[in-house]
């Protein structure tokens, strides 16, 4: 084991970290990518960091790791801190990432950076959690599968339409058409509703860059960077339809903009508000002068960007638990394009993968060399040699296996704390967005509610976070008629799933050990092992609906016999618990469950606790076992999915104000200062034309 000794202890450019704050995280300034210091080289030259760059080129990120003591190494090389990759991960990669490792993609990104998959995710949100919710995006269709859709669109409103290829960048294969004829009709293309009354400066369509980065899924961590950029077009806006083949008018890209005459640059790295790339609060300060509100602005902007990432949370998430090794080993920085329309309305016209960090002006440097500092800092490299796979002084000694669950629950939680408060002190410019103060305060306001927990001054706010990892509180009938529905999904998977990957033996054991525990008798019938697998489980399946069917009127009588529910009123409200269970997952509903398992120290309201004198009693532990084992049709590993899914029960518990506040409440401290910056009426200089 590597000791920290006192002089570790004195290095600069070091943060600690961990319960007793002895691993060294190394901290990034943006002007070691000018000034070389040696100081600055001095922790990474001391712990040999390492990094490796594959499939992409990007000169920022490798000057600033060389800059901070870090060396290259080959890209087929596994003596790595840090791998900078410019697409996906292979699954066995991931999968042999050590805790100390980081690469900067999660997997599943495309559910947000492919224009497609972010299109079908924000509709499916939409679908569930209400339009206006989530109506962020213009309206868009997959072509040539929704043509038909498009077409009764179009005839009912005959605007103009934006055709883009479903995964590409930069502007490339984009154009405007007025007319379905215009289409083609054989390729894969989105079509896109065209904002056409964009928010102009001087007379200029312009887009804003937003740097986002996510340091964790599972629960979601977003972090926005208080500075972006504003992209504006080289040729004055005008929607008369004679324009709409000129790109120059209508696309805001600097890669489809740089080839024109027109585009004027900018050499000053002071002036931001000059030519045709702007800082964002250049920007933000521009509309204020103009009396636009825009606090309102960067509030619905945040907004947009959480129910984006919210909309892939679940791939993502899922993809994490099944080929991420380690909590840490993944961060993603991603770059949100949003058009802003001429009623100060965002939109939010696509994420980017891999968000360029080329500086071809000295304000591409002085904003992406201070980010990329930033973002380093804030997802922490751990000064730990590659070559040297020995545990952290932290990770030896209580052994886990020796916890039991609760404490291992405990621990889990409280290492998402502690690791989301020491992000958060080494944020530098990234403002966390979700969760904020509101909602965190919101969260602890429903944790003490739910779980009568009043945690200590220290903890408050930390204390928390903990709301997320466990769902509220539900009454025995909520939680039988989870149970239910649990089981309804199970028997349609039996009839679905041709593989066997859930053991009909395990069904009948669920249905022998259950159905003895309904007040009616039901009579099993276990299918002949001679029988094909499909049979079985056909047959399964209608004895698992028969069950059920018992089941549900025993939890009717369950309602009619008790005037009122016991403890019913401290529970979630019952329409938002219907509406959970039908939009529930199979594992949404099994954490559910899981907790109540929990909380209530006994399953036996699920499984039943009719005593019958002739059948042998368990003893204790083996009711324990069973009562483990209970979900027993679960085969892929999960994780905690609950959070939209809580977020949402919450809101109506608190009477909406989850939206309504993410809404309208003023923005913490940080963004206030950020995005309402004291103007410096310095007068615009736009591109003379
Ligand atoms: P790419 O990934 O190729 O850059 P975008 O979706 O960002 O594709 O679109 C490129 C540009 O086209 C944007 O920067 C914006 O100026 C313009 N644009 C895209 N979609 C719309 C839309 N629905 N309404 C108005 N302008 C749009």
């Amino acid at each position: 084991i590597r000791s920290h000794t006192c002089c570790d202890r004195k290095l600069p450019c070091v943060a600690w970290s961990g319960v007793s704050k002895r691993i060294p995280v190394l901290l990034f300034c943006a002007e070691a990518i000018v000034s070389k210091d040696v100081a600055i080289r001095s922790v990474g030259e001391k712990y040999n960091l390492a990094f490796k760059i594959v499939r992409t080129e990007s000169r920022l990120v490798r000057g600033i790791l060389v800059n901070h003591g870090f060396h290259e190494v080959h890209p087929n090389s596994n003596d790595f801190n840090l791998m900078w990759t410019g697409s996906h991960l292979k699954p066995y990669l991931l999968r042999s990432l050590q805790d100390f490792q980081k690469v900067n993609h999660f997997p599943r990104s495309f559910e947000l950076t492919r224009k497609d998959r972010l299109y079908k995710n924000i509709q499916r949100m939409q679908q569930t959690h209400g339009f206006q919710n989530f109506h962020i995006v213009p309206q868009t269709f997959v072509l040539p599968a929704e043509y038909q859709e498009f077409s009764s669109s179009f005839s009912k409103d005959k605007g103009a339409w934006i055709i883009k290829p479903v995964a590409s960048s930069r502007g490339r294969g984009i154009y405007l058409v007025s007319s379905p004829s215009q289409i083609p009709l054989d390729e894969n293309i989105l079509v896109s509703r065209y904002i056409s009354n964009p928010l102009l400066i001087d007379g200029f369509k312009f887009d804003v860059r937003l740097y986002v980065l996510v340091t964790s899924y599972d629960p979601l961590l977003i972090y926005l960077y208080e500075e972006g950029l504003a992209r504006f077009a080289t040729v004055k806006y005008d929607h008369a339809t004679a324009n709409i083949k000129n790109q120059f008018m209508h696309l805001t890209n600097y890669s489809v903009n740089k080839k024109s005459s027109d585009y004027v640059s900018c050499d000053d790295p002071e002036v931001e508000d000059y030519g045709n790339k702007w800082s964002m609060s250049a920007m933000l300060r521009y509309l204020r002068q103009e009396g636009k509100d825009t606090t309102l602005l960067m509030g619905q902007i945040e907004d947009l960007i959480v129910k984006a990432l919210l909309s892939a949370e679940i791939h993502i998430a899922t993809a994490c638990k099944m080929f991420v090794p380690h909590r840490c080993n993944c961060f993603e920085l991603y770059g949100f394009d949003v058009l802003i329309d001429s009623n100060l309305k965002p939109w939010l016209l696509e994420v980017n993968l891999s968000p360029s960090l080329a500086c071809d002006a000295p304000l591409d440097l002085k904003i992406k060399a201070s980010m990329i500092s930033d973002m380093f800092s804030l997802v922490g490299f751990v000064c730990q040699d590659p070559l040297l796979r020995q545990p952290r002084p932290d990770r030896a000694g209580i052994d886990s296996r020796m916890k039991n669950p609760t404490q291992k629950l405990q621990d889990k939680a409280l290492s998402l704390l502690r690791r989301a408060q020491e992000e958060y002190d080494r944020r530098g410019g990234f403002v966390r967005i979700f969760p904020t103060p509101d909602t965190w305060e919101l969260y602890s306001v429903a944790f003490i509610i739910l779980f009568c927990v009043v945690p200590s001054a220290l903890f408050c706010s930390l204390i928390s976070w903990l709301f997320v990892l466990v769902p509220p509180s539900c009454s025995k009938v909520q939680a039988r008629m989870a149970f239910s529905s649990y089981l309804h999904r199970v028997q349609l998977r039996l009839l679905a799933e041709s593989r066997a990957n859930m053991g009909p033996e395990l069904v009948v054991r669920f249905l022998k050990r259950a159905s003895s525990n309904l007040r009616q008798d039901m009579c099993l019938e276990e299918p002949s092992r001679l029988l094909c697998l499909s049979d079985r489980q056909r047959i399964l399946s209608h004895q698992l609906g028969n069950f059920i069917q018992l089941y549900n009127q025993e939890t009717k009588q369950m309602v009619e016999s008790l005037d009122k529910i016991p403890n019913e009123d401290r529970c979630i409200n019952s329409n938002v618990f219907q509406e959970f269970i039908l939009e529930a997952s199979e594992s949404d509903l099994e954490e559910v469950l899981m907790f109540y398992t929990q909380k209530n120290k006994s399953a036996s309201v699920f499984l039943g606790t009719k005593c019958d004198s002739s059948r042998v009693k368990r003893t204790s532990d083996e009711n324990r076992e069973s009562e483990r084992h209970f979900f027993i049709f679960y085969v892929p590993s999960h994780q905690l999915r609950m959070k939209y899914d809580t977020a949402h029960v919450i809101k109506e518990c608190f009477n909406n104000r989850w939206w309504s506040e993410r809404n309208s409440s003023p923005k913490n401290e940080k963004s206030v200062i950020i995005y309402s910056p004291p103007c410096h009426s310095k007068p615009i200089k736009q591109n003379p034309n």
